[in-house]
Formats: structure tokens, C-alpha cells, sequence
């Protein structure tokens, strides 16, 4: 006998096995007792009210049931087509997810997207221009040290021998760094104010390349511009005689003094290549068990020699916060900005507050603790501007705008020696930053930059913060934004 396409005995095994499993439900026999403990009072005339000693009622109560609702209701006649419904029902269902499943694994699949990783994005991107990775935001413009515009070829890193054809091809090209500084061309202008031409990258290929290869104590893949490779290489070690032979071409100088005025690329570039190198310098021995490391994944990578355990040491930034702390009106004459200095910096210059981010803190928690703990003003409204790195050694500066929910200043001491709410026109008035340190001797010598300062702007004077800080870029973005800009 056969109804449809089912057949009795499938029927009658669907029918009886669903009746076994809903008999074996202890739920169903308690809600059923339930049923029938309600009916008995009603067919002899009693009012019912809800019970409260049983477990079971206790749960229909909590779930807003009480034995009323199934007062009258006889379902189990009703039970059996529907049984016989839902056998049915569940043969075609099963039919069809038959049939979508033989759909799906005969079903031609779509090529795999590219999984080439570029140097500004996150996520997958396909090899994308240099033009292109310049405009993905969120970018400071005219930020220094940013948009590198390298494919950093993430997926290529562990291919040994297509790093060693980049390395020989002739037109590759190597950032040397000696002792954290960078190859610039000669007679350049710095910073300071040094007369002379706009700083260039000195990239070398050719004999020198390989010259400089020989020397190197660590080389990096940093990325390919087109066809073109670059390495780094750290030749720290070299004494002064071997770094002259290989630099030739140009003078090692500390970016920091040439930064601010060279092209944004090259200036990048320069930085990219000093922070790796710097890491490399600082991670030669493992921290956890003491053994030497060595350098895999083209540069990227440094794990210890360690045969039983060996651990891996990935390159790292220092995320640090820095933000312009803005005020409506603190003293009754209009906004103002709150800038600080400490006494190491600079004679005269002022800056915004910054500080480390520290572990299980979110970056508005560090904004507003910073700004707290050394000037003692509250801040709302903590919004982010714009990333810089700064490999001044190992930091990702992360730049913020905040407002100001108090103006009453008290510094800690321990971290600056002053901090004011200084109006536009007061900061559009501040001199131009320079190397002199406070307290050294008139038109004195820098310890860190070697040259003379103090050129700029008379003793006394307060000054802005370095053109390629992004605590200028922040100071300069809040004067636009005052009707107060350039
Ligand atoms: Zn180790």
C-alpha cells in the first residue's frame, strides 16, 4: 500500500517512532497529569486555582503558564494526521536538501581572490600603486614619515630563494643604516638650519651593493616599488674607515635633523629602514631562554636557536598617544589650546601632551589619563586625527583632538615643568623650533644633534614643536580650524 510516494510501512514507522520519542518525554506525561488534575475539579464543579507545591507548576509559572490554558483541550485524537503530516513533511524536506547539496558540490567555485597583502591596508588588497596607497585614509597630510608607498609583500617573506634573486637582481636597491643613522646626499640643509640642498636618500646599487651586503650585520626586506626591491641593511658595526669606503656618497645623518626637509616617500622610507634596524640591533639574543636568534622571513622575523624550544620575536611599535587638548574659552577671551614642555626638550618649545599607552588601557583611556596626570584638566570628547610612526626609537604615535571639561592646570612636575592654555594668536606668534637644549650655552651645542642652535628665535622666546612632529600637524590643523591658519 502506498500513499504518494511512502509506502505503509514507512508511515507506520514514522508514525510509531514519533509517538516512542514524545512517550519518552517526561515533560509531556507531566503536562498531561497536570491536564487531567485540572479537569477533575471542573467536571465536579470546584474553582481552580493555580498550584504551587509541584516542581512542574512552579516552571509553568515562571514561564507565565498556568493549568487553566489547557483546560478543555483534547488533543491526542487530533495527534495522529498530524503525526502523519509531519512524516511527510520531513521526507520532503530531506529531499530537497539532498538535492541542494548535490547542487552545491557539483557546482563550478569561483577563482581565489589574491592574497597579496600592501603596505598601507589592512586586509587583502591586490599589488595597488603608489599613488593609490597614498590616498587610503585615515592619513595625515603632509605627515613626515608616512605613505612609504611600498608593497611590503608579506606573502613573499619566507620564499628564500625569490629574496635572494631580489637581492642579486642589479636594480635593487639598499637603505644602509650605521649606528641609527641614515645615508643622506652630501651638503645637505638640516633642521637646524644648515645652508645647503634639500636632503636626499642615498639607495645603493651596483658594487657598492654588494660592498655594503659584505658588511651588513642584518639585511630586511622592506618592499617593492614596481619591479623594483629594497633592502635594508645595518652595518653598525663597521668602523669609521669601512663606513666612509662604503658611504661615499653621500653623510650619515640622524633623520631627525634632515627629516622635516626632504620628499614624504624618501623620508618614509629612511624610517622604515631605521626602526627595523633598530630592532634588529636590540633582538640578537632571545629575552625568554638567553640563546642567539637569527633572522627569517626576510628580516621579519628573529627566533632564537633554542633546538628544543625555539621562540619567535616579531618586530613591534610602542603605541603612544598624543593629543591637542582644546578649551572654549579657560579664561573668558576665547579658545585656547593646552600645550606643555618638560625640561629636556628644546629651550622655549611647547608641545602637546603624549604619553605610552599602557597594557589593558583603550586609547581614550590614555588620552584622558595623560592629559589628567600631567596637567590635571578633564577631557571629553577624545577623536582621533591621524597616525604617525616615529622611529625616534620604536613608536606608533597615535594623534587624537580632545576638548576640555575643566581649565584649571595643575602639572606634575615629575613629568613637565609647564603647561599653559595659550590662545591662537599666541601660538601663530611662537618662533621656529630649534636644536639648542635648555640650560646649554647661548647658540650652544646639541649632545643629540651635534649642531649649533639657538639661531632661530632670542632666549626667552617660546617655539613651536618640530616641523615633522605630528604634534605640529595637530597644532597646525587646530589654528585652521580657529580661523587662525597660515
Ligand atoms: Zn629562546
Amino acid at each position: 500500500m502506498t500513499i504518494g510516494e511512502y509506502s505503509f510501512w514507512r508511515m507506520w514507522t514514522l508514525t510509531t517512532g514519533t509517538l516512542v520519542q514524545l512517550m519518552n518525554l517526561s515533560a509531556f506525561w507531566s503536562i498531561l497529569a497536570q491536564l487531567l488534575g485540572a479537569m477533575k475539579p471542573i467536571m465536579s464543579g470546584v474553582t481552580v486555582q493555580p498550584a504551587t507545591s509541584s516542581a512542574t507548576t512552579n516552571k509553568a509559572d515562571r514561564v507565565g503558564l498556568t493549568p487553566h490554558i489547557f483546560i478543555g483541550t483534547s488533543f491526542v485524537p487530533p495527534l495522529y494526521p498530524w503525526l502523519l503530516c509531519r512524516g511527510t513533511q520531513r521526507a520532503e524536506n530531506r529531499k530537497k536538501y539532498d538535492q541542494a547539496r548535490q547542487e552545491f558540490l557539483t557546482k563550478p567555485k569561483p577563482p581565489e581572490k589574491s592574497h597579496n597583502y600592501s603596505g598601507c591596508r589592512t586586509g587583502r588588497a591586490v599589488v595597488v600603486s603608489k599613488a593609490a596607497l597614498c590616498q587610503v585614509p585615515p592619513m595625515g597630510k603632509n605627515l613626515s614619515y608616512t605613505a612609504v608607498g611600498l608593497d611590503r609583500v608579506h606573502h613573499r617573506r619566507r620564499d628564500n630563494a625569490w629574496i635572494a634573486g631580489r637581492l642579486a637582481d642589479e636594480k635593487t636597491r639598499i637603505v644602509p643604516v650605521w649606528q641609527d643613522r641614515s645615508l643622506i646626499s652630501p651638503g645637505a640643509a638640516t633642521i637646524e638650519g644648515t645652508p645647503g640642498d634639500t636632503p636626499k636618500a642615498v639607495l645603493l646599487g651596483g658594487k657598492q651593493k654588494q660592498v655594503l651586503l659584505a658588511e651588513a650585520d642584518h639585511v630586511t626586506l622592506l618592499g617593492l616599488d614596481g619591479d623594483i626591491a629594497y633592502f635594508a641593511a645595518d652595518i653598525s658595526q663597521a668602523d669609521e674607515t669601512a663606513r666612509d669606503a662604503l658611504a661615499g656618497a653621500g653623510e650619515f645623518h640622524d633623520l631627525r635633523r634632515v627629516g622635516a626637509l626632504m620628499a614624504g616617500p624618501e623620508a618614509a622610507l629612511l624610517a622604515y629602514a631605521r626602526g627595523l634596524m633598530y630592532w634588529h640591533r636590540r633582538h640578537v639574543f632571545c629575552g625568554l631562554c638567553g640563546n642567539p636568534t637569527e633572522s627569517h622571513d626576510g628580516g621579519h622575523l628573529r627566533r632564537c636557536t633554542n633546538a628544543g624550544d625555539p621562540h619567535n620575536h616579531f618586530p613591534h611599535t610602542d603605541p603612544a598617544v598624543i593629543m591637542l587638548v582644546s578649551h572654549d574659552n579657560p579664561h573668558g577671551n576665547g579658545p585656547a589650546c593646552l600645550l606643555g614642555r618638560q625640561s629636556r626638550w628644546a629651550e622655549g618649545m611647547y608641545s602637546t601632551l603624549a604619553g605610552f599607552v599602557e597594557p589593558g588601557e583603550t586609547l581614550e583611556e590614555a588620552v584622558a589619563r595623560e592629559v589628567l596626570e600631567e596637567s590635571g584638566v578633564r577631557v571629553t570628547n577624545v577623536e582621533y586625527k591621524a597616525s604617525q610612526p616615529w622611529p625616534f626609537p620604536s613608536s606608533l604615535m597615535l594623534g587624537f583632538r580632545v576638548r576640555a571639561e575643566t581649565a584649571e592646570i595643575k602639572i606634575d612636575d615629575r613629568e613637565i615643568e609647564d603647561a599653559q592654555w595659550f590662545r591662537p594668536e599666541e601660538v601663530r606668534s611662537f618662533g621656529e623650533w630649534c636644536a639648542a637644549p635648555s640650560g646649554g650655552a647661548p647658540g650652544g651645542v646639541s649632545p643629540v644633534l651635534g649642531k649649533a642652535g639657538g639661531a632661530h628665535a632670542p632666549a626667552g622666546e617660546k617655539r613651536l614643536p618640530r616641523k615633522d612632529s605630528i604634534s605640529r600637524w595637530l597644532i597646525e590643523g587646530w589654528l585652521e580650524d580657529v580661523g587662525c591658519g597660515k
